[in-house]
């Protein structure tokens, strides 16, 4: 059984860093001992670690372990979340005899952030071409010219993380490094950004989580078999048996902890979903899994080296089998009256995912063309059209 303090312990003996909030050391690293021993943080500064050493990610661990089946709590509860130092966007579970631990790099906070930011710009042109072209205008030189600046508003941040990319990989570390990565669009509402970053962040931390919680970090460890079998059986509904055959069990594992994580945060596993949940869930899972393929450049399965298999599924994978899994589970949702429904949220997502993964494909390879953004709108208005006719048919009766 783990003990939070022997979890705690064994993350600061293993990094070699004095247990203490995460930001004092990151500070006094950087030589800014002013900053760390001065009066304006002292009081941010002197939260010491308990659940983690970092008092944003205790909050997030509060929340999980709230909304988590109670055969979950105790043992969530003795697991230690670290904020690593690390700066590649990555995390990981592991655990040891006594200790269970998380670790969230540093990097894949910076990740979250700027991948958050560009889905903000991206969003932002969706509702600009939405609201403001009319495509029957006569003008037509003045709506070529409004498509223009949209693409331009959606599309340069993405090209401008594209590039860094290469930079991040060598230096093993992802920070901003274009100012169109940290700033919003005007009217981007910033609570709605900021809740997207925790959403993202609770998406991974939850996914580490459940690897503990369904078994995969240790065979003795004593999960609780209806919780797994909730998620198993979800998945069995999801019609991708022909994906699976072609994994290996690393790989199956990393969806099983793909779709424990949406389970969790959108109030499934213990029989609780609401719409803001779902909402929440969306966003986290989608922007995470764009974050993690583009700054991995894992969109598509490598060879294998021999004795080397591939640990992971590739993303476009797992992107997959989570748009089948919110489409099970939101389809027959009502749609608000302001005509709002999750899959309109997912089509967006969606669209921001093919942006992302067109642009680094198109840099890579010269036979694939790069983004255009009128064909991703149509796109998205094709989508938004065919989950009006499924929806309708799940209404109606046969
Ligand atoms: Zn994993």
């Amino acid at each position: 059984m783990w003990k939070l303090g022997e979890s705690r312990r064994r993350f600061f003996v293993d990094c070699r860093r004095p247990e203490e909030n995460f930001w004092a050391t990151l500070f006094r690293e950087a030589g800014r001992e002013d900053l760390v021993s001065g009066d304006e943080y002292a009081e941010y500064f002197a939260i010491t670690p308990n659940h983690s050493n970092c008092p944003e990610i205790e909050q997030a661990v509060k929340y999980l372990v709230d909304i988590a089946p109670v055969e979950w709590k105790a043992t969530m509860r003795n697991i230690f979340v670290a904020r690593a130092f690390n700066g590649e966007a990555n995390a990981e579970a592991s655990s040891f005899r006594s200790a269970g631990i998380i670790e969230l790099n540093y990097g894949f906070t910076l990740a979250a952030m700027i991948y958050s930011t560009l889905f903000s710009h991206f969003y932002d042109a969706v509702l600009t071409v939405g609201t403001e072209v009319d495509f029957d205008d006569e003008d037509s030189e003045t709506t070529l010219l409004i498509v223009e600046e949209v693409e331009r508003m959606a599309f340069e941040p993405i090209a401008a993380t594209d590039e860094a990319i290469g930079e991040w990989a060598a230096a093993r570390h992802v920070q901003a490094m274009h100012v169109s990565q940290t700033q919003l669009p005007a009217r981007r509402n910033k609570e709605d950004y900021h809740n997207l970053v925790t959403s993202v962040e609770q998406f991974v931390i939850a996914h580490e989580f459940c690897h503990h919680m369904l078994g995969h970090t240790d065979v003795q460890f004593r999960h609780s078999r209806g919780v797994r079998r909730l998620v198993l059986e979800k998945m069995e509904g999801l019609g991708i048996e022909d994906l699976l055959q072609e994994m290996n069990p690393h790989q199956i594992r990393e969806l099983e902890a793909d779709v424990g994580a949406f389970l969790l945060l959108s109030g499934y596993l213990t029989s609780e979903v609401k719409r803001s949940r779902i909402y929440r869930s969306v966003g986290g899972s989608f922007v995470a899994l764009v974050a993690l393929a583009h700054v991995a450049e894992g969109w598509a399965s490598r060879e294998g080296e021999e004795g080397d298999p591939q640990t992971h599924p590739d993303f476009s994978t797992r992107l997959e089998v989570m748009y089948r899994l919110v489409k099970d589970m939101t389809l027959g949702m009502p749609v608000a009256d302001f005509g709002d429904h999750p899959m309109g949220f997912v089509i967006q997502l969606r669209a921001f995912a093919f942006v992302v993964l067109k642009t680094w494909a198109s840099r890579s390879n010269a036979d694939v063309q790069a983004p255009r953004f009128l064909n991703v709108f149509s796109w998205m208005l094709d989508q938004q059209q065919e989950f009006w006719d499924e929806y309708l048919g799940e209404l109606l009766p046969e």
